[in-house]
C-alpha cells in the first residue's frame, strides 16, 4: 500500500504482524480502531480489562443493589455540540440508543423550576432569555452575567494566553458577583468541565461556553444513553470492531513496547504482537506503568511526554445510586443550582420503577473532592433534595451506593494545555490518543473520540 512499508500485514502473509497495535480500549482506542479498520489497515487492540469502554462502564447483579438491570457506574451524557461522538454513535448504528433532550430542567436551590430551551432566534440570542429565567439570581447578578457572556463570546479558547489565566480570577475581574459565580457559572463549569471554578483555566471556560451554548442553536441539547453504556460501548462496539476484522485482545495489559527494526514489539500478558505503528490510547496516569525499550533519542522524546503527563492533575466524579420507596420527580433529568447534588437522572432508562417496586435515581456530583463519607452523605443528600423537591419529604431512601472515580477526568487547570501531547509523538510510528491529548476539548467522551479519529487520519495521511 505505501512506500513507507505500511501495508496490510495479514495480506502480506506475515504471521503476528499488524499495521497498527492500539493499547487501550476506551473511546479513544475504539474510535481509532474503527477508523483504521475502515481504511483497510490490520489492527490489534489490547485492553487491560475484560471489557471495552474504559471510563464508561456499567455494573449489574447484586452489585446494582438487587436490580436485575445493568446500571452505569456513572451517568454519562453527550451534547449536540459533540460532533465526533455523534459520528461514533452513527458508525456503531446507535442513533436509537441515545435519546436527544432539547430542554434542560433547572431547579433553583429552593426548588424554583425553570425549564430552559431555545427561542426561534439565531445563536447566541436563542438563549438570551436564560439570563432572566435562570433560578436563584438577583437582578444585578443577571446583568453581570450578561456582560460576562458578551466578553466570553469574544475570547479565543485556543489562545495560550487564556490558558494561563484562572477562570475564577477572570470572572471576578469582569465583575461577576459571588452569587452569579456560585449559581450560574459554577453550575455550567463544574458539570461540563468536571472541575471547580477556582481551578479551571479561562481557556477551558471559554471553550465550554462557546461550543456548548453560544455557537449553535442546538449545541446544548443532551444525548442521554437509552441503554447501559456496557451494552453500547463494550458489547456493540466490540461486535462492530470484530466485524471489521479488528483483533480485540481483552484482559491484556500491555507492559512493554520495544523498537524492532522499523516497527515495534508490543508485549502484554501472555501475548506479543509486532506492529508497524503503535497508538497509546491510555489515560494520562497510566503511561508511567509502561516500559519503553527504544533507542536513546526516541526514549528522550517519550520520557518528556511521560514526565508531562505526571503533572496533569485529576478530578473526581461521584455517582450516587439511590433506591426509594416512591418516585419524586417526573422529568427526564434535573440540574440543581447551588446545591451539593448537581444532576439527578431517573433510571434505568426503561422507567424508574425496578422489578422490586423500588424507584431508582442516580445523583451526579462532579469535582466531588469534599463529599462526606457514605453514611453522613445519605443524610445530607436527603436534606439537600428535600429542599428542592417537596415530594422527597414523604419518600424514604431505602439504600444507596456511592461510586467515586478519583481520576474521572484530568483537571483543566491553568497551564494544562502545554502538558497535553500532540497525537504525533515525534517517535516514528508511535502515537498517543485519549481525552487528555491535544484535542482542544476538556476531558469528555467527545475529546476521547476526537483524539482517536485524529490519530487514525494522521496514520493514514503518513502512509500515503
Ligand atoms: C464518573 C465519570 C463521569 C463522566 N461523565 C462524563 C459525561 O457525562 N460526559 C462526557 O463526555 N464524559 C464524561 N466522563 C469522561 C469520559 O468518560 C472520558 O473522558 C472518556 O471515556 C475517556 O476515554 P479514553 O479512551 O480517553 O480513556 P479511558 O476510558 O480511560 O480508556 C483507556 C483504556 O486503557 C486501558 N488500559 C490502561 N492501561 C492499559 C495497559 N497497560 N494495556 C492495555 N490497556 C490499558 C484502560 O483499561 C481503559 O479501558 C466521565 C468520566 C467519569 C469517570
Amino acid at each position: 500500500m505505501s512506500e513507507g512499508g505500511l501495508g496490510n500485514a495479514r495480506g502480506a502473509g506475515v504471521d503476528n504482524v499488524v499495521d497498527v497495535a492500539i493499547v487501550g480500549g476506551g473511546l479513544a482506542g475504539i474510535a481509532a480502531a474503527l477508523r483504521l479498520a475502515e481504511y483497510g489497515l490490520s489492527v490489534h487492540l489490547f485492553e487491560a480489562k475484560s471489557r471495552l469502554g474504559g471510563r464508561t462502564g456499567s455494573f449489574s447483579g447484586p452489585e446494582s443493589g438487587g436490580l436485575e438491570k445493568t446500571i452505569d457506574y456513572c451517568q454519562h451524557v453527550a451534547m449536540k455540540c459533540n460532533t465526533a461522538m455523534q459520528e461514533l454513535i452513527s458508525v456503531l448504528g446507535q442513533e436509537e440508543g441515545w435519546r436527544p433532550q432539547d430542554t434542560l430542567h433547572f431547579y433553583g436551590p429552593e426548588g424554583k423550576y425553570a425549564p430552559l430551551s431555545q427561542l426561534p432566534l439565531p445563536a447566541p440570542l436563542h438563549i438570551g432569555h436564560w439570563l432572566w429565567r435562570w433560578p436563584g439570581l438577583r437582578v444585578h447578578d443577571r446583568l453581570a452575567i450578561a456582560r460576562g457572556m458578551l466578553k466570553i463570546y469574544r475570547l479565543d479558547p485556543s489562545s495560550a494566553e487564556l490558558d494561563q489565566i484562572s477562570g475564577y480570577d477572570w470572572l471576578k475581574k469582569v465583575g461577576q458577583t459571588q452569587n452569579a459565580i456560585q449559581r450560574f457559572w459554577a453550575t455550567i463549569i463544574v458539570s461540563a468541565l468536571g472541575e471547580e471554578c477556582h481551578r479551571v483555566s479561562l481557556a477551558a471556560v471559554a471553550k465550554v461556553l462557546q461550543d456548548g451554548f453560544m455557537k449553535r442553536r442546538d449545541a446544548f441539547h443532551l444525548l442521554v444513553p437509552e441503554r447501559p453504556l456496557n451494552e453500547l460501548l463494550n458489547v456493540q462496539a466490540r461486535d462492530k470492531l470484530n466485524s471489521l476484522g479488528v483483533d480485540c485482545q481483552m484482559s491484556s495489559p500491555v507492559s512493554r513496547i520495544a523498537r524492532e527494526e522499523e516497527g515495534f514489539v508490543v508485549a502484554a500478558k501472555g501475548k506479543e504482537v509486532r506492529a508497524h505503528q503503535v497508538v497509546l490510547a491510555l489515560p494520562w496516569y497510566r503511561l508511567t506503568k509502561l516500559q519503553f525499550d527504544l533507542p536513546q533519542s526516541e526514549l528522550d522524546v517519550v520520557d518528556k511526554i511521560v514526565a508531562q503527563s505526571t503533572k496533569l492533575e485529576s478530578s473526581p466524579i461521584t455517582g450516587i445510586h439511590t433506591w426509594w420507596d416512591r418516585p419524586w420527580i417526573d422529568k427526564p433529568h434535573a440540574v440543581i443550582v447551588g446545591r451539593l447534588c448537581q444532576w439527578v437522572f431517573p433510571g434505568p432508562s426503561e422507567g424508574v420503577e425496578s422489578s422490586a417496586g423500588e424507584y431508582y435515581y442516580q445523583i451526579v456530583v462532579s469535582a466531588s473532592r469534599d463529599l462526606p463519607k457514605a453514611d453522613e452523605l445519605a443524610g445530607q443528600l436527603v436534606d439537600d433534595l428535600a429542599a428542592v423537591f417537596p415530594a422527597v419529604s414523604d419518600a424514604r431512601l431505602l439504600r444507596h451506593r456511592v461510586v467515586t472515580d478519583p481520576k474521572a477526568v484530568f483537571s483543566v487547570g491553568v497551564g494544562t494545555q502545554e502538558l497535553r501531547p500532540e497525537a504525533k509523538t515525534g517517535v516514528q510510528g508511535l502515537w498517543v490518543a485519549g481525552d487528555w491529548t491535544q484535542t482542544g476539548w476538556p476531558a469528555t467522551m467527545e475529546g476521547a473520540v476526537r483524539s482517536g479519529f485524529l490519530v487514525a487520519t494522521s496514520i493514514r495521511g503518513e502512509s500515503k
